[in-house]
C-alpha cells in the first residue's frame, strides 16, 4: 500500500535522484551479467552488488554481511516477521506490535494470527508515542518478537527505541524495527538501536522502487525462516538472482543520503517547521504527532470544518499519492489517526506533507498559501 502522501517535491513519490538513475544505467550497460554466474559480466555485477551492500550497511552502521537485499521494505518486513515468528515458534507464539504500524507489518501479523500465533497490538498515546513501560508490561515469557517502527510513515513520530530494545532484551524477545522512513532522515546506528532485524527501502530516500533490504544482526543471529527457497543467494534468506542494477541504485541512494546526513535533515526540519508556522495560526488546524519527537521530513495536519476529499481536490499543485488522490475516491480515514483518537471527520480531513531533496522554501510557501486559500474557499461554501 502506498503511503498517504502529499509531496511538496515535484512528483508523487520521493523522486529518484538523477545520480541514482545514472548509476543504474551504468550498471546495466557495463555489468549486465547474472551476478551468480562465473563469467566476467557476472563477476562485475557481483562486485557492484558488494559495493552497494557496503554503502547500505554504512548508512546504518552495520557490517556489510548483515544486509540481505529484498524487493523493498514490504518484503523485508514480511521476512522479518513471518520468518522470525515461524523459526522461533517452539520457544513461544506471542508477538507484540503497535496499531500504528505500516500495513507491511500489520498484515503479516494478521496472517500469523490465522496460523495460531497470539498478537498483541498496543495503542500509542495520542501523540503517537508508545510508553516503553506499557510495552514492557505486554511482554510475556512466550513473546518471541516485538515489531516497532522507528519513524511513523504518516505522522513522522520517532519512537524511543533504546528503551523498547532494553525491554525486549530483558524479556528475551527479538526486536524488529521498520526503518523505511528513518534511513537517511533520522541518523541511527543499528548497534545503538540494539535491534535484531531492521527493514529498509530505497525509494523513500530518492532511490529506485522495488528494492530494499533487511538488516539481520550477526551475533547473536536471530533464527529466521526464509519466505522462498531456491538458489541459496543472500545466505539462503532471499534466494533468487539478484537485481544488480536495482541494488546499485539503492547503494547510490544510501551513499548520497549518508554524505548529506549532517546537513539535509536539519534543512528538511527547517522547511517542515516553516510550513507548520504558516499553517498553525489558521483556525481549527491540528498537528498530528508529538511536537518534538519527529522525523524532519513529515508534517501531518488535520483541518476542522472541511471535507478531506474536497480539500485534496482543491490542491492540484501538490502532488498527491494514489492512496489518497482526489480522483481515486478513497475517502477512508487513516487507521493510524483513528488509533490515536482523532475522530473520523478530522482523520479524513488530514494532509500528510513530505519534504525532500528538491523541496525549496518557495515550494513550502506556495503550498501554505494554497492550503490557506483552499480552506477559506471550502469553509465559506460549507460553514461548519
Ligand atoms: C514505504 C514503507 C514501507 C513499504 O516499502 P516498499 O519498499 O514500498 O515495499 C514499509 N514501511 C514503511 C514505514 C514505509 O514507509
Amino acid at each position: 500500500m502506498s503511503d498517504p502522501v502529499i509531496y511538496l517535491d515535484h512528483a508523487a513519490t520521493a523522486p529518484i535522484d538523477p545520480r541514482v538513475r545514472a548509476a543504474m544505467d551504468e550498471s546495466l550497460a557495463a555489468a549486465p551479467g547474472n551476478p551468480s554466474s562465473g563469467h566476467p559480466g557476472g563477476r562485475a555485477a557481483r562486485e557492484r552488488i558488494e559495493a552497494a551492500r557496503a554503502e547500505v550497511a554504512a548508512l546504518i552502521g552495520a557490517p556489510a554481511a548483515a544486509i540481505v537485499f529484498t524487493s523493498g521494505a514490504t518484503e523485508a518486513d514480511n521476512l522479518a516477521i513471518l520468518g522470525a515468528a515461524r523459526a522461533n515458534a517452539a520457544r513461544g507464539r506471542h508477538l507484540v506490535s503497535l496499531r500504528t504500524e505500516h500495513r507491511a507489518v500489520l498484515d503479516p501479523l494478521a496472517r500469523l494470527a490465522r496460523e495460531g500465533f497470539r498478537v498483541t497490538l498496543l495503542t500509542p498515546a495520542a501523540d503517537g508515542l508508545i510508553d516503553p513501560a506499557a510495552l514492557e508490561r505486554a511482554l510475556e515469557p512466550g513473546t518471541t518478537l516485538v515489531s516497532v517502527m522507528l519513524v511513523n510513515n504518516e505522522i513522522g513520530v520517532v519512537q524511543d527505541l533504546a528503551a523498547i530494545a532494553a525491554a525486549c532484551r530483558r524479556a528475551g524477545a527479538l526486536l524488529h524495527v521498520d526503518a523505511a522512513q528513518a534511513a537517511g532522515r533520522v541518523p541511527f546506528e543499528v548497534g545503538a538501536l540494539d535491534a535484531d532485524l531492521v527493514s529498509l527501502a530505497a525509494h523513500k530516500v530518492h532511490g529506485p522502487v522495488g528494492v530494499g533490504a533487511l538488516y539481520v544482526r550477526r551475533a547473536p543471529r536471530p533464527a529466521l525462516e526464509p519466505l522462498a527457497y531456491g538458489g541459496g543467494q543472500e545466505g539462503g534468506l532471499r534466494p533468487g538472482t539478484l537485481a544488480a542494477h536495482q541494488i546499485v541504485g539503492m547503494g547510490r541512494a544510501y551513499a548520497l543520503a549518508r554524505a548529506a546526513l549532517h546537513e539535509e535533515p536539519a534543512r528538511l526540519a527547517g522547511l517542515r517547521d516553516r510550513l507548520w508556522a504558516a499553517l498553525a495560526p489558521l483556525p481549527d488546524v491540528h498537528l498530528n504527532g508529538h511536537p518534538e519527537a519527529r522525523a524532519p521530513h513529515i508534517l501531518s495536519v488535520s483541518f476542522g470544518g472541511v471535507d478531506g476529499e474536497a480539500l485534496r481536490c482543491e490542491l492540484p499543485q501538490l502532488a498527491v499519492s494514489s492512496g489518497s488522490a482526489c480522483a481515486s475516491g478513497h475517502g477512508e480515514p487513516s487507521y493510524v489517526l483513528r488509533a490515536l483518537g482523532r475522530d473520523d471527520a478530522l482523520a479524513q480531513a488530514t494532509l500528510r506533507f513530505s519534504v525532500g531533496r528538491q523541496t525549496t522554501v518557495a515550494d513550502v510557501d506556495a503550498a501554505a498559501v494554497g492550503v490557506r486559500r483552499a480552506l477559506e474557499r471550502l469553509r465559506a461554501l460549507a460553514p461548519a
